[in-house]
């Protein structure tokens, strides 16, 4: 039995090493364009920055994956072509399945602005970006972010350790207030001004400006406003990454569809990952699920499934975390960003640096979202699942305390005082 894993990212590795655990004798390979070893993308900002060095990402030794009898192809596929079930590679050549996983990830959101593609204009998703961003860094004194999500930040804060000024254009009225309450929305507004973000809310792009030789030279905004700039950088959320799959057949919408087995609509075809959308069935919306810990997660699905097991993927408590420069961010379960029927109890201290949010809906806590320090992720899981009360919650906090000696001081004590 051949297996092709496509794509080398979390999920893709996930499903490899857990097939080659459960089918020591198959034949696996494992074929990405961007890198031939496996490599931690949240770590990409470590090492323009000089935290890390790129070699300390991979979470591997690179021997690892010839001991786990595990074949690396470095290249880009083209095109997959089920019926004959091979992919077709840019450099000619061509790679036969028995058993195939799709898991190529996601990629930067283009709106289709005008000049987007001009030189100094770019995304931050992946080894080919962090090259050019460090090229584009070394010409470049102002830089214009557009959309303000995580990675925003990120690419923010990677920008002012090279001393660029960093401007940020936001559409809504507040910071990534579409996905956090207001207080919250705040506190990171405030906090990115602190660090002389020149940070422009309600603002939307118009157009990028060339200065005649196909580079940007700044950009314009709907308002009118020419803001000069010799990087721009698009961090409008990532969308799923469907090129291999042109022309193939494999049914997509905005990802690769798939069902709960993660199975596609093609004969011994399944996708997972940030490329994948789960087709819920009058179960809600269809899902599309894009951080590491869900990648892992269908990735160990995906090896049963490609194993020849019958398997259905279940979510986990919702789970994402996040540092905006130096302030912590963790949320738990159900946060919605307005209040609808369920309470919201929220804490913050006198210095507004530090929040504790817990969501609840008749005795039963739903959500839990902390700013400015970190709670022990197994214990809020447990509380969530366990449908424990907001008075046992609250009784218990110090048991989600994390690592509070390196905290000046903890805010789960003046909550549980
Ligand atoms: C800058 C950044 C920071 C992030 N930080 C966090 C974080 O702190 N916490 C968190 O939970 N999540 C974070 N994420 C999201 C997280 O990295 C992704 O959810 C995760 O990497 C998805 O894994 P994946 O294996 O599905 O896809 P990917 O990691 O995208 O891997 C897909 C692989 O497939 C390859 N591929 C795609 N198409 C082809 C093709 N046609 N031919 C050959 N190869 C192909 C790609 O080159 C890539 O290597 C971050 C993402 C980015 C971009």
């Amino acid at each position: 039995m051949q297996v092709v894993v496509l794509g080398n990212g979390i999920t893709g590795v996930t499903a490899a090493i857990g097939l080659r655990a459960l089918r020591p004798d198959w034949r696996i390979t494992i074929v990405s364009g961007e890198s031939t070893y496996h490599y931690s993308r949240p770590a990409l900002m470590y090492v323009f920055m000089g935290h890390m060095r790129y070699q300390e990402t991979k979470p591997y030794p690179d021997r690892f994956w010839s001991e786990q009898g595990l074949e690396l192809v470095r290249a880009w596929v083209d095109r997959i072509d089920p019926e004959a079930k091979v992919l077709e590679c840019r450099d000619g050549s061509k790679i036969p399945y028995d058993r195939l996983l799709i898991a190529t990830g996601a990629k930067s959101n283009k709106f289709g602005w005008p000049g987007q593609d001009l030189m100094g204009v770019q995304g931050l998703y992946n080894l080919m970006d962090l090259r050019l961003l460090a090229a584009n860094a070394e010409r470049a004194r102002r830089a214009v972010l557009v959309g303000g999500g995580l990675i925003g930040v990120e690419l923010a804060e990677m920008l002012k350790t090279r001393g660029i000024d960093v401007t940020f254009l936001v559409r809504e009225s507040s910071y990534w207030n579409n996905i956090l309450p207001p207080e919250e929305s705040a506190m990171v507004t405030e906090l990115l001004r602190e660090e002389g973000l020149d940070l422009r809310l309600e603002t939307e792009l118009d157009e990028i400006l060339d200065d005649g030789s196909g580079r940007c030279r700044g950009v314009r905004t709907k308002g009118g406003e020419e803001i000069p700039c010799e990087i721009v950088g698009l961090t409008a959320g990532v969308s799923p990454n469907l090129s291999a799959l042109r022309g193939s057949g494999i049914p997509c919408g905005r990802g690769v569809l798939v069902d709960w087995g993660l199975k596609t609509q093609v004969e011994d075809v399944w996708a997972a990952g940030d490329c994948a959308e789960i087709q819920t069935e009058g179960e809600g919306r269809n899902l599309i699920q894009q951080v590491w810990y869900t990648g892992k997660a269908q990735g160990e699905v995906a090896a049963r499934a490609l194993a020849g097991e019958e398997v259905r993927y279940t979510p986990r408590t919702w789970f994402n975390s996040a540092k905006f420069f130096d302030l912590e961010y963790q949320v738990y379960g159900f946060v919605p960003p307005k209040k609808g029927e369920e309470n919201h109890h929220f804490w913050i201290d006198a210095d507004g640096k530090k929040s504790l949010r817990i969501v609840e809906k008749e005795g039963q806590v739903l959500g839990i979202q902390v700013m400015g320090m970190r709670l022990r992720h197994l214990v809020c899981e447990r509380w969530l699942k366990e449908e424990r009360s907001l008075e046992y919650v609250l009784s218990h906090l110090y048991e989600a305390d994390f690592d509070p000696e390196f905290f000046s001081r903890s805010l789960i004590g003046e909550v549980t005082a």
